[in-house]
């Protein structure tokens, strides 16, 4: 990154500005989410990143959205860490059909100090097949955002889901303060920040342009932003959300372009952490 295209990145954005952008004509919208698009990336390139779960189910967060939380009750089949060479040969598998990068996710609060060897030598194998390294564990303290940095690991996802004033009607486990210190220990690390939200879950207009404002005014934009739209799994109490209208989702996606203009939007459907 250049420094003159450092300078033109934005970290002050505020709430009516945000709202202005969402709130425009859609094809102005499009077109000013394109031109910032196109001055910074290839048109028509896209990254393929391949998911894997390396620990299900029984997750002691209350996350209203997930079908791995331990508080709700969604048949899913639970499942305890995954070997490290399953693991590699998962990653294997993704590079053959054409990912560059692998991210493992475990449905923990925080990694333990029994679990960590194991995760550390699964970032370093990954590392090693030529992939680049991405993991979601929950909330990290610093010795461990360290050792994972050591490891080798590229990228720390952690999302905020959504905006501070909507957040407590979503989770009640994990405050945002908590979710803000992890990304600052990834940050301080040297790791690069996968982190956005999910949409559909009973957030205003407000609530989507202020979790935005959230990523966008970090002291440096997070790399990654996935932007979720909720997957309604019965048995969680987000399973009969409204659904909301695919416009509006484009309209997320083009004001986190044109707020983020370096940052690689993401596109997804399911749930992260
Ligand atoms: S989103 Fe993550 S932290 Fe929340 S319940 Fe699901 S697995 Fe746990």
């Amino acid at each position: 990154m250049s420094a003159s295209t450092t300078a033109t990145l934005r970290h002050d954005w505020s709430l009516a500005e945000v709202k202005a952008l969402f709130v425009q004509p859609f094809n102005d919208l499009l077109f000013q989410a394109q031109t910032v698009h196109r001055a910074h990336f290839d048109a028509n390139r896209v990254q393929v990143s391949t998911l894997l779960s390396i620990k299900t189910g029984a997750c002691p967060e209350d996350c209203k959205y997930c079908p791995q939380s331990g508080h709700y009750n969604t048949g899913l089949e639970k499942e305890k860490l995954m070997e490290v060479q399953k693991v590699l040969e998962e990653a294997a598998r993704a590079k053959a059909i054409g990912s560059t990068r692998f991210c493992m996710g475990a449905a923990w609060k925080h990694p333990s100090a029994k679990d960590m060897p194991y995760v550390l030598q699964m970032v370093k194998g990954v590392k090693a097949m030529g992939l680049e390294t991405c993991m979601t564990l929950g909330r990290l303290d610093q010795d461990q955002t360290e050792a994972l940095a050591q490891a080798g690991l590229d990228y720390y996802n952690h999302n905020l889901d959504t905006s501070p004033e909507f957040y407590a009607s979503i989770i009640t486990t994990r405050t945002y303060g908590e979710r803000l210190q992890t990304l600052a220990y990834v940050r301080e690390s040297g790791m690069k920040i996968c982190s956005g939200g999910i949409l559909g879950m009973g957030e205003s207009l407000d609530d989507r342009a202020n979790l935005l404002i959230q990523l966008a005014n970090l002291p440096e934009h997070p790399e990654s932003v996935p932007i979720n739209m909720l997957v309604k799994v019965a048995g969680t109490p987000l399973e009969n959300a409204e659904d909301i209208d695919p416009f509006d989702f484009i309209r997320m996606l083009a004001v986190a372009r044109i707020l983020m203009p370096q940052s690689h939007v993401r596109l997804s459907a399911g749930v992260k952490r």
